[in-house]
């Protein structure tokens, strides 16, 4: 490499540990993608830098050079202000385009234009406002009388005044403006009256955005019988192994397990990393963390902005012990913050696949990669769930990670009683309430009216999945990508759930001209309206990636729902994520089936894991729960495993379909897909590269195949499968594939096409 000069040193210490860098070779060699992919997931975007253009006026420009109209008035904007670039000059000249006026005031000598690296970090302020310098303390009476003929003005002097904390004797040093212009009741363009009178001033200060208010401290609930012998268990397990798998059934005080061992990890002034697979789901446990340990838990995940982010990172690079957070409660990226000094990892609900980073890469598998982070701190890892991954059971069986069970709910609530409402018979005797078997729809009458709370799950968001002509069949695609355009009543659009591609849902059919369109299936929102006719009575609401995009949206829900003010709410696998509810009698899955017909090899263990942990939301607390699952196999051996709670069951199944047909855990997947703009070329560079790596991997290698999706946002998609044995070099593998796929992009027709790697797809 050539080496380049410094410009400049930004940080006085290092932002990123040594730890860290390991880490990122790690993550970027196993789930091969380039270094600065993870670095750019790694670092929050407040701290990255970026270039600026700084333009300024030459204090020595002499004038001799005559100037056009728009150059003066360039300099102009120039002399009147600091740190100009070409947005901001732009935007106060007020042309369109200042680029040929710039190159020719260069010429002339009148400007300097200088390249800066920033970043783009900007730290919180605070406006103030404090008594004019000039105003000594026995003038205040007289000022407050010469404004008699100004009341307003007057009243925010009294405010000012008032909101010193011993009352008008005393003078506040400051009060913010936010505050002041709320007690007075007044605008900022008042108080600037005062401040241009010279009465009161306005200033600045940073500040911190994360809260480090004192919460209060609550001792640890202590645990019952069977919790204190899982703990045990996990402690024995961690003398001789580096994971433990704490399997216990919801509601069995998991969370509580994980708030004593955070607590000794603390204790021993070592940092915690607690991951969690949704952000709705911090909401609820960072109550319970802040209970016990104060300000000494924090938040880390993608709703916060870049600022918060810069804050939360800065905190924990310092490790000062009194001001930083001892333990972090996030979702996947938050694998990447600076910790020096872990001491134990819990991964909850582990076997979540938003565990799974898809796009942009690195495609990383947080839960995976956290183990690694572990080994690099000589921590420990504690995974958690009530339905393991089968990789994550198998490890245990191998005796990788030692294995804990906890099959008691607290309080030994029974396990929810799980019936099964027939689709197909339903139909057939018409019995079905739009799309509420009699079964459900009976139970949710039941529920309301002894005022219990109920959940309905689907797996699907939007109105319905699409739009179907009845007399020919045809249905609206996204003109972008190959999948068709799901209905959403609420703005009444079709929208495309992969390039988020808009449309009006049209009047007639485009194919024959029938005007006869109907809705097929049903997502979470048809079963909102549904429901408001069936019951327009009850208080409903709908949790879903639609409703849940605003920073708060998800605990404004999770609030409301909890306090009782919903009867029902309704949501897709949001809703199954270990939230714990205790008012919810009733759980509703409206269509079984949807789920485990999925074209995947790991839909089955994925249904078993969505209906077992949305039934574990009912009767939580004080009394058994009911569940009712709607299909039309009732007798699927899937559902049957659900109804009897039997994970063992379901896991030896799976293993030996796993087995027989070459897939994880018995095999190692690395999925290659290209894309290009071109189907034929596409097609072309596909075969090459399956036929040079049967080369190596002979009838381990799939496709290339078109995946059910195989058009987004005008990109065509072939993936090609590579099944790698267990016992053979993962990284040997990887590197005949780089070195295969570099051999096809030096072939110049095929140097656009873009190929990916996804290790361990999901
Ligand atoms: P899980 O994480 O396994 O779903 P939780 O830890 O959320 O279970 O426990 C379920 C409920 O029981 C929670 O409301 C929790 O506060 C309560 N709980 C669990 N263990 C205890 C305990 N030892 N003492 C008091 N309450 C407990
Ligand atoms: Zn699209
Ligand atoms: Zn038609």
């Amino acid at each position: 490499y050539e080496v380049k000069d410094i410009i400049a040193c930004l940080d006085e210490t290092p932002i990123i540990n040594h730890l860290q860098f390991s880490f990122w070779d790690w993550i970027s060699d196993y789930y091969q993608s380039n270094l600065g992919d993870v670095y750019k997931a790694a670092i929050p975007a407040g701290l990255k830098l970026e270039s600026q253009t700084k333009i300024s006026y030459r204090e020595d420009f002499t004038a001799e050079a005559r100037l056009s109209k728009t150059e003066e008035l360039i300099i102009t904007v120039l002399k009147s202000s600091k740190d100009v670039n070409i947005q901001t000059l732009t935007q106060a000249s007020g042309l369109k385009n200042v680029l040929p006026q710039i190159k020719k005031l260069l010429e002339k000598g009148a400007i300097e234009v200088e390249e800066r690296i920033l970043s783009s970090y900007k730290e919180k302020q605070i406006k103030y406002v404090r008594l004019h310098q000039s105003i000594k303390e026995d003038e205040i009476g007289e000022k407050l009388n010469s404004l008699n003929r100004a009341k307003k003005q007057q009243e925010i002097l009294f405010s000012f005044l008032n909101l010193s904390k011993i009352g008008i004797a005393e003078v506040p040093e400051k009060v913010t403006a936010t505050e002041l212009l709320l007690n007075s009741d007044s605008t900022s363009s008042i108080l600037k009256a005062l401040v241009d009178k010279q009465i009161l001033e306005i200033y600045f200060e940073s500040t911190d955005r994360l809260d480090f208010s004192d919460a209060e401290i609550n001792p640890l609930k202590e645990l019952n019988q069977h919790q204190a012998q899982a703990i045990k268990e996990i402690r024995e397990g961690f003398e001789s192994k580096n994971t433990s798998l704490l399997h216990g059934v919801t509601s069995s005080g998991k969370t509580e397990i994980y708030i004593h061992l955070i607590k000794e990890q603390i204790d021993q002034g070592k940092q915690v990393l607690y991951l969690l697979p949704e952000i709705a789901l911090t909401t609820q446990i960072i109550t319970r963390l802040k209970h016990v340990f104060g300000n000494k838990v924090g938040v880390y995940h993608s709703k916060f902005n870049d600022a918060e982010r810069v804050e939360v990172y800065n905190n924990i690079q310092q490790n000062n012990p009194d001001k930083s957070y001892q333990v972090i409660l996030g979702v996947r990226s938050s694998i990447f913050l600076p910790f020096s000094n872990l001491g134990l990892i819990i991964i909850d609900e582990e076997h979540e696949n938003t565990y799974k980073q898809f796009d942009p890469a690195p495609r990383y598998h947080a839960r995976d990669a956290a183990l690694f982070l572990a080994h690099l701190h000589k921590a420990k890892t504690l995974l958690g769930t009530a339905t393991p991954a089968i990789e994550t059971y198998a490890n245990c069986k191998q005796g990788k990670y030692a294995l804990v069970e906890l099959m008691h709910r607290y309080q030994d609530i029974k396990m929810p009683e799980i019936l099964l409402a027939d689709l197909k018979e339903a139909k057939r005797k018409k019995r079905m309430k739009s799309i509420f078997t009699p079964e459900l729809y009976e139970e949710i009458n039941t529920a309301l009216e002894k005022k219990e709370q109920v959940i309905l799950f689907q797996n699907r968001r939007g109105y319905a999945p699409y739009l179907e002509c009845k007399s020919c069949g045809w249905v609206p695609h996204c003109e972008n990508c190959s999948v068709s355009l799901t209905y959403h009543q609420y703005n009444n659009q079709l929208t495309c759930h992969y390039c988020g591609h808009s449309t009006q849902p049209p009047q007639s059919c485009m194919q024959c001209e029938s005007t006869n369109m109907v809705d097929k299936g049903f997502g979470t929102e048809k079963i909102e309206d549904e429901l408001r006719i069936f019951f327009p009575q009850a208080r409903i609401a709908r949790m879903d990636l639609d409703t849940t995009r605003s920073k708060t949206a998800y605990e404004k829900l999770i609030y409301k729902f909890e306090n009782h003010e919903l009867d029902i709410l309704v949501g897709t696998q949001m809703v199954s994520k270990g939230l714990d509810f205790d008012h919810v009698s009733l759980v509703g899955i409206l269509n079984a089936d949807s789920m485990l017909n999925f074209p995947d090899f790991r839909a089955h263990e994925r249904s078993y894991q969505l209906m077992a942990q949305v039934s574990g939301r009912a009767g939580r607390k004080n009394k058994q729960g009911k569940v009712i699952i709607q299909t039309h196999e009732p007798k699927h051996p899937i559902i049957q495993s659900v109804i009897q709670n039997d994970y063992v069951g379901m896991y030896q199944t799976q293993m030996s379909e796993r087995e027989e047909f070459i897939y994880p855990p018995f095999y190692r997947l690395i999925n290659i897909t290209l894309k290009h703009k071109n189907n034929g070329l596409l097609t072309q560079a596909a075969n090459m590269l399956a036929q040079s790596l049967r080369k190596t991997f002979g009838i381990r290698v799939f496709g290339p195949q078109a995946p059910v999706i195989n058009r987004i946002q005008n990109y065509y998609i072939v993936n090609i499968l590579l099944k790698i044995e267990k016992k053979s070099s993962p990284a040997k593998a990887k590197w005949i594939l780089n070195r295969e796929a570099n051999n096809l992009k030096a072939i110049e027709r095929f140097k656009m096409v873009m190929v990916q790697f996804d290790v361990d797809p999901m």
